[in-house]
């Protein structure tokens, strides 16, 4: 794999609208938790198209006057995830470039997974990169093609590029949306208050801007948007559904509708869920803020134990880079979430995450609940053990960094520091998450990749 490749990003594109980069960036405001370091947006003024990006969180990067910068009624925005330490302005999104047919830009959420392969052979035949994103392959597909047209270029182009791919392509007079053919990543279509469409990652982007949702944007559909036209809907592969099940477990809001269903609600479904298993005798049940608030909510209505906030979430933490010692990362830790002594102390407690990934997380705030006085404190799980790596577009670690690839839930247990352990059974998430068919990827908990 490549290195810097699309992370955990959002997408978001405005089309017939003439405030079109204020939408977009108010709409890259509510999509701001799926990444942090960078943030950009392309508009289109019909002749010629405007970027700004930069790191940074969204508010950062624009202000009013570079927003008026970016005129035109059309816009595409993105924001980016990625590694600590990459300071390159030339990773983040959306990606320009001028062709023989004229400009366009591309926002992408998801990861290529036969990026490496078409980026050799477009190197092979004289393609110069200027960035490590599989993105910049589909910039180059489409201006290799030979096709006449934009649209039939990137029918050509997506039909060479393999795995999660929800995209937003701007020109100077069309705006294109496409998912790839198993809709790993959401993307949805809502209709503006004054005329005009949004495409967007979450669908919380929408009710921050007024926009009625429509419909998801289908696995393997192309949607074309065109001045004074429905937008045009095209099947360019026969939609295959693996929906990312992590959507629901970590990464979206509780408040977006994503795969047809409410977050909040499947996140309370998997709390009830794991609220019968191994059941513990306990005095209160609180939630690591903020993932796991809303399964925490749902275990806490069907155990019949009290719910409280026992640790509390400052929100003002960026990244911290300085980690030299162990006594400074445990005060980072610190710095983000405080136990409420007056909660727990003397208490049995039980605390919810939505995930235990490497494992430093749980350690440490079980810490911090032991050392604030609970007296036991029962560590559960609303997903299963994270077992392997995610190559459609989450941020996971390698195998060997995944605790629950490399020990036992009771060798875990003892490593956090738990008085005891149990996460959510793969059945009881799929059923959590009304997932009757084979149509969710859950990779990441059993291994089995679909590409
Ligand atoms: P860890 O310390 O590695 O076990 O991290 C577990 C914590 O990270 C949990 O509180 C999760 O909510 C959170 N988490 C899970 N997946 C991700 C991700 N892809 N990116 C950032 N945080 C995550």
């Amino acid at each position: 794999m490549l290195e810097n490749m699309n992370e955990k990003c959002a997408v978001v594109g405005i089309f017939g609208h003439e405030e079109a980069s204020e939408l977009a960036y108010f709409a890259l405001h509510a999509l701001q938790h799926r990444g942090q370091e960078a943030a950009g947006i392309s508009s289109s003024d019909g002749k010629k198209l405007h970027t700004i990006k930069k790191r940074g969180l969204v508010m950062r990067v624009f202000d009013e006057a570079k927003l008026k910068t970016l005129s035109g009624s059309s816009a595409i925005g993105h924001t980016r995830y990625s590694t600590a330490g990459d300071d390159s302005i030339l990773d983040a999104q959306p990606v320009f470039a001028r062709y023989d047919l004229g400009e366009m830009a591309i926002v992408h959420n998801g990861n290529l997974t036969n990026a490496e392969e078409v980026r050799d052979n477009l190197i092979k035949k004289g393609a110069i990169f200027q960035t490590f994103m599989d993105t910049e392959n589909l910039i180059h597909l489409i201006a290799k093609s030979e096709k006449d047209k934009l649209i039939d270029r990137i029918i050509d182009a997506v039909q060479r590029i393999e795995g999660a791919f929800s995209l937003v392509f701007l020109s100077r007079t069309k705006m294109f949306a496409m998912r790839d053919r198993h809709g790993f990543r959401p993307l949805s279509l809502g209709k503006l208050p004054n005329g005009g469409y949004i495409v967007a990652s979450e669908t919380c982007a929408f009710d921050l801007v007024g926009a009625t949702f429509i419909r998801d944007v289908q696995p393997g559909e192309l949607l074309v948007f065109e001045e004074g036209k429905e937008p045009k809907s095209i099947k360019v592969f026969e939609p295959t559904p693996k929906h990312c099940i992590f959507e629901y477990v970590y990464f979206a809001r509780p408040d977006s509708k994503v795969f047809g269903q409410s977050v909040y609600q499947m996140r309370k479904n998997m709390g009830k869920a794991l609220a019968h298993i191994d059941p513990v005798q306990a005095d209160v049940v609180i939630p690591v803020p903020d993932g796991g608030v809303p399964s925490a909510i749902g275990y806490a209505q069907e155990s019949g134990i009290p719910y409280e906030m026992g640790i509390m979430r400052n929100h003002y933490i960026g990244r911290t880079f300085i980690e030299p010692t162990q006594k400074v990362r445990d005060l980072k830790v610190k710095m983000k979430l405080s136990p409420m002594p007056g909660v727990i102390a003397g208490k049995r407690v039980v605390v919810i995450d939505d995930s235990i990934v490497r494992g430093t997380t749980s350690r440490r705030i079980i810490r911090m609940l032991k050392e604030a006085g609970a007296s036991e404190v029962h560590m559960r799980v609303s997903s299963p053990p994270t077992t392997d790596p995610c190559f459609y577009g989450v941020d996971t670690p390698d195998k060997e960094n995944l605790i629950a690839a490399n020990m036992t839930t009771q060798e875990i247990c003892d490593f956090i520091g738990a008085d005891s352990l149990a996460y959510l059974s793969e059945d009881a998430l799929l059923k959590s998450v009304n997932a009757t068919e084979d149509n969710y990827c859950t990779a990441c908990f059993t291994g089995k990749y679909i590409i």
